[in-house]
C-alpha cells in the first residue's frame, strides 16, 4: 500500500485553504509542492551555514563547500553520470538549454541542422532559432499526430550528414506524451548528431540513466521534482563539455585572469560563474534523496493509478475532449466545447482547484489542434482519487455556469 496520508503530512501546504475550501493541487507541471525535509534543508543553511563555497578558509564556508559538493554527487548518483563534474548547476532548464545553444552557436555554420520536436516548451525553441539566426543553421521540426505523439517516420527523413543536434523533451510538458528518446538518441547518433533531451517534465515521474540512454546533454529543474525554484542542472558528456565554450564570465570560472588573457577553470566551474544558489543546489539534493525514499517504482504505480481514474471520469462529462492520449505520463489536458479554459480554470480556483490554463509554453501545439489552449490538471504521487472527485464535480460546475 501507497502510504498515502503519511506522505501528504509531508507537505505542510496541503493542509492550506483557497477561498475557503481545502486545496486541491493539480498544477504540479508548473512546479511541484515543497516536503519539509527539504523545507528544513534550506532553514538549516540559512540558520547555520550560510557562506560562500570554495573561498574561504572558514569553516563555514567549509562546511557549505562540503554540503554543496554533496549535493552534486547526489544527484550524479541519481542521473547515473560518470563523473560528478558532469553535472552542472544552473538556475534551472531554460539556462541549461541556453548553456548548450550558446555555445553550439559558435561551432555550428550555415547549412548546419538542427531539430527540435513539434512538441517542445518555447524554452527549447526559442534559443535554437536565436542561434539559427546567428550562424545561418537551418531549424527543422518533427510534427506530432493528433494523438499527440511524435510522427518518428518524418524524423526518420529529416535526419542526414548535415543534422548536427537533435533536442526533445522527455515528457510534454503540455500533454505529458513520453516521447521515444532511447530511439531518437540511437538514430540521431548514427548520423553524428549530438542529442539533448529536455527532462524537465520527465523527471518528477521517471529516473533517467543518462549512460544507459548514452544522451549527450541531459537538463532539468528542482522545482517540478520537490525541490526550490532557481535551480536545476545540465548534464553534459565530459567532451563536450570541454568542447562548449563557457556561456558567462566572472568569478569562480577563472583559472587564472592577467588584461590579455583569461583562462577558464576545469569542469564544472567553467559553466558556474559567480556564487550559484548555493542554498538551493543543497535543497535540490535533499529532494532527489526525498523523492528516492518514496521510489519511482512506487511513484509510477500511485499516478498511473490517478491518471486512469481522472481520465475515465472526466471522459464522462459530455462535450469535454482529452489533448493527448500517447503514452504519458499523469496529466489531463482538456476543453470543454464552446467554453474558454481560462474560464473553467477561474471557477476551479474559487472552489480550491489549482490548474494551469493556456497554451503551457507551447503554443505550437496549441495550434496543431486549431484551439487557444486547453485546461491541464498534472498530478503527483501526493494526490489522491477523492482530489480528483473533487476537480470533476468543480468541471461539471463551471460547464452548467458556463453553457
Ligand atoms: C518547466 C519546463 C521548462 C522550463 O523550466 P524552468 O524551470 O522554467 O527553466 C522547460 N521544459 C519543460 C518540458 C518544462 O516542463
Amino acid at each position: 500500500m501507497f502510504p498515502i496520508d503519511k506522505i501528504r503530512a509531508d507537505f505542510p501546504i496541503l493542509n492550506r485553504k483557497v477561498h475557503g475550501k481545502p486545496l486541491v493541487y493539480f498544477d504540479n507541471g508548473a512546479t511541484s509542492q515543497t516536503p519539509q525535509a527539504v523545507i528544513d534543508a534550506i532553514v538549516d543553511y540559512y540558520s547555520n551555514y550560510n557562506a560562500n563555497i570554495h573561498r574561504g578558509v572558514h569553516t563555514l564556508s567549509q562546511e557549505a563547500t562540503d554540503k554543496y559538493e554533496e549535493a552534486r554527487i547526489k544527484i550524479q548518483k541519481h542521473f547515473n553520470a560518470k563523473k560528478a563534474y558532469e553535472i552542472i548547476l544552473t538556475a534551472g532548464t531554460t539556462e541549461s538549454v541556453n548553456i548548450v545553444a550558446s555555445g553550439f552557436s559558435s561551432l555550428l555554420k550555415k547549412g548546419d541542422e538542427v531539430i527540435v520536436s513539434a512538441l517542445e516548451h518555447h524554452s527549447n525553441i526559442v534559443p535554437w532559432q536565436m542561434m539559427c539566426e546567428k550562424n545561418g543553421a537551418v531549424l527543422r521540426v518533427i510534427p506530432m499526430d493528433d494523438k499527440g505523439a511524435l510522427q518518428m517516420n518524418v524524423f526518420d527523413d529529416l535526419l542526414n550528414e548535415n543534422t548536427k543536434i537533435v533536442f526533445c523533451n522527455h515528457v510534454s510538458n503540455a500533454l505529458g506524451t513520453i516521447n521515444p528518446i532511447e530511439e531518437i538518441i540511437e538514430k540521431a547518433h548514427k548520423v553524428g548528431a549530438y542529442v539533448l533531451i529536455d527532462g524537465a517534465q520527465a523527471c518528477p515521474h521517471i529516473k533517467p540513466d543518462v549512460q544507459a540512454l548514452d544522451v549527450d546533454f541531459y537538463v532539468a529543474s528542482a522545482h517540478k521534482i520537490c525541490g526550490p525554484t532557481g535551480v536545476g542542472l545540465l548534464y553534459g558528456k565530459e567532451e563536450l563539455l570541454q568542447l562548449l565554450p563557457p556561456y558567462q564570465g566572472g568569478g569562480e570560472m577563472i583559472e587564472t585572469v592577467t588584461f590579455e588573457k583569461t583562462t577558464y577553470a576545469g569542469l564544472p566551474h567553467k559553466f558556474e560563474a559567480g556564487t550559484p544558489n548555493i542554498c538551493g543546489g543543497i535543497a535540490f539534493g535533499a529532494a532527489i534523496d526525498y523523492m528516492n525514499n518514496i521510489g519511482f517504482d512506487a511513484i509510477a504505480t500511485q499516478e498511473n493509478e490517478l491518471l486512469a481514474y481522472g481520465t475515465e471520469k472526466l471522459q464522462e462529462i459530455d462535450g469535454l475532449r482529452i489533448y493527448g492520449t500517447a503514452k504519458k505520463t499523469a496529466v489531463i489536458s482538456f476543453n470543454i466545447e464552446g467554453i474558454h479554459p481560462y474560464d473553467i480554470g477561474s471557477i476551479l480556483d474559487k472552489l480550491g482547484i489549482a490548474v494551469r490554463t493556456g497554451h503551457h509554453c507551447a503554443q505550437p501545439i496549441m495550434d496543431f489542434y486549431k484551439i487557444p489552449g486547453t485546461v491541464r490538471a498534472s498530478f503527483a504521487f501526493y494526490n489522491t482519487k477523492e482530489e480528483i472527485d473533487v476537480l470533476v464535480a468543480g468541471v461539471k460546475k463551471a460547464k452548467m455556469m458556463l453553457s
